[in-house]
């Protein structure tokens, strides 16, 4: 059904920041019937971002992965307000939040502003860097659909250039030395995609280059997957050395350069190692808005990785602002698997939260027969119940048609990686994407895969 209303004045207003795991989440399970809810977020769908770095090699399309906030939307029962734009300043002393429409079409910056009642803070994070310097200027990151297209056109590009006649076997040996910086989940699958790409596309199209190209991924720590288990991580690790993938643990990265990185080794000693392609996966940091609302509480926000809530998911210092996601500082990694349980789990608080207002305007009402038995029910529905996360497990593509998954498994956990784990991997996500309109783009993708190979033009 269409929802047909929109603002009504006796129902409670509810901002929602962002369309991630943490915000769609919410969205699809809040009950519209109970708030008016108004969505703001610079990109005007959701991402599915376990398989982003498939995208990077033309696996799977980035169309297939993305779903327009607006198709999630409605399917609920009254209109929800959709605002694509960028949330740059919240007010909690007035409940006001600033956004901003970054559009290109007008040439403007347009700013405006909105009032809620409650403030649902789903905004994620942004790419860490460590304030390493040239990271920004000449490093690719896997975040966002354009990360992806980015990588894919520069890889393109390197082996293209690559090919170009007269160049000296320095320069081509540098454009064709792909560089992963991070070993955690991002930067394992980006080199193993780019592994399958090397061995079933590039080697057929590039015969004289392909033999050429290397995968270095470059880890700070003495093993890559820290969160994987030691017979998992020993699994990548022998894995990404029969794919040719070179992996230099306890090496750190001190500075990008133009055409160079400049690594610390661990005796201690500076390398500098020339690259054509660098992907940058070294995990989140808080986006400037987070860091700018944790300065307007000084003495609750005091977490350094982002928003400090409670186990309700309120705000650490405030009644009407909830967070969730990669947004917040909990003890969770951050997950898109927490990420999507905390947006279901505040949904239902906020249904709670309405019978519990519903009960107590009713309470001093009744006839006083009646009473006790609405003060019974209003107890209960006071007993808000803390969010609890249900771990499901954790996958991880390694190349050559091969996974690993960490899976709960009663008291304790079940390792497993190869090719039926990849199998798993495929079913998993699968199940995962939210629409079926997704889900048959993603085995398309995959079938095209499979019969026509993958596609190596340029953007
Ligand atoms: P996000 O999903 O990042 O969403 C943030 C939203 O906020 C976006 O819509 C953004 O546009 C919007 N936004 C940003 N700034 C503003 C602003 N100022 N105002 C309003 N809106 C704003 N996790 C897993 O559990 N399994 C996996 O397999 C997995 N694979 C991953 C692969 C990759 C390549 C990456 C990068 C991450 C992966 N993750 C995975 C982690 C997972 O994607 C994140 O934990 C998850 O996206 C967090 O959800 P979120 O809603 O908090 O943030
Ligand atoms: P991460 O934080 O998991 O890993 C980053 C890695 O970079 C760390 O191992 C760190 O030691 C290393 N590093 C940091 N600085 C470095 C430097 N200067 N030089 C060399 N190495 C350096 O980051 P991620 O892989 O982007 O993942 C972010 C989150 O998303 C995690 O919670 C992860 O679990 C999740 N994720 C999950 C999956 C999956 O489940 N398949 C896939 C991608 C991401």
């Amino acid at each position: 059904p269409t929802a047909q209303t929109e603002y009504d004045p006796s129902k409670k207003t509810i901002v929602v920041l962002g369309s991630g795991w943490a915000s769609t989440s919410f969205l699809k399970a809040v009950d519209t019937d109970e708030y008016n809810v108004v969505v703001v977020s610079p990109r005007n769908y959701f991402l599915f971002t376990p398989l982003l770095p498939s995208c990077t090699v033309g696996t799977v399309d980035v169309r297939s992965i993305v779903e327009p906030i607006r198709f999630i939307t409605r399917h609920k029962s009254r209109a929800v307000k959709v605002y694509e734009a960028e949330c740059t300043d919240i007010d909690p002393d007035n409940k006001v939040i600033t956004i901003v429409d970054n559009s290109d079409v007008k040439g403007t910056k347009d700013e405006s502003t909105i009032s809620y009642d409650y403030l649902v803070i789903g905004v994620g994070a942004q790419n860490q860097t460590f304030g390493i310097k040239g990271v920004q200027e000449y490093g690719c990151f896997l975040k966002e659909v354009w990360d992806a297209q980015k990588i894919r056109n520069k890889l393109m590009d390197c082996i293209e250039t690559a090919g170009f006649p007269g160049q000296s076997p320095e320069e081509v040996e540098r454009l064709l030395h792909m560089t992963i910086v991070g070993g955690g989940p991002s930067g394992i699958e980006y080199a193993a995609e780019l592994h399958d790409f090397l061995m079933d596309d590039l080697s057929t199209w590039y015969p004289d280059l392909a033999g050429k190209i290397k995968i270095t991924l470059v880890e700070a720590l003495p093993n890559v997957l820290p969160a994987f288990s030691k017979q998992l991580i020993d699994y990548t690790e022998s894995t990404f050395k029969e794919q040719n993938i070179t992996i230099h643990t306890k090496t750190m990265v001190k500075e990008v350069r133009e055409k160079e990185i400049v690594v610390q080794r661990p005796d201690g000693s500076n390398e500098s190692i020339p690259y054509g392609l660098l992907v940058w996966a070294t995990g989140n940091t808080s986006r400037p808005l987070i860091r700018d609302l944790m300065n307007k509480f000084p003495e609750s926000q005091t977490a350094r990785r982002g928003l400090a809530v409670d186990d309700w998911l309120r705000l650490e210092g405030s009644e009407s602002i909830f967070a969730l996601g990669d947004a917040t500082a909990t003890k969770y990694a951050p997950t898109a698997q927490v990420a999507a349980q905390q947006g279901k789990y505040l949904a239902r608080l906020f249904h709670q939260m309405t019978v519990r207002d519903q009960l107590e305007s009713q309470v001093a009402t009744v006839p006083e027969e009646e009473r006790a038995k609405k003060e019974r029910k209003l107890q209960k529905a006071k007993d808000l119940k803390p969010f609890q996360y249900s771990h499901q497990g954790s996958l991880c593509y390694v190349g050559s048609d091969k996974a690993i998954a960490d899976l709960p498994f009663g008291p304790g956990s079940v390792s497993s990686g190869g090719v039926m784990t990849y199998a798993f991997w495929r079913s998993a996500y699968i199940s995962n994407l939210f629409s079926g309109r997704n889900r048959s783009l993603v085995i398309t993708d995959w079938l095209k895969k499979n019969i026509l190979g993958r596609d190596i033009s340029r953007e």
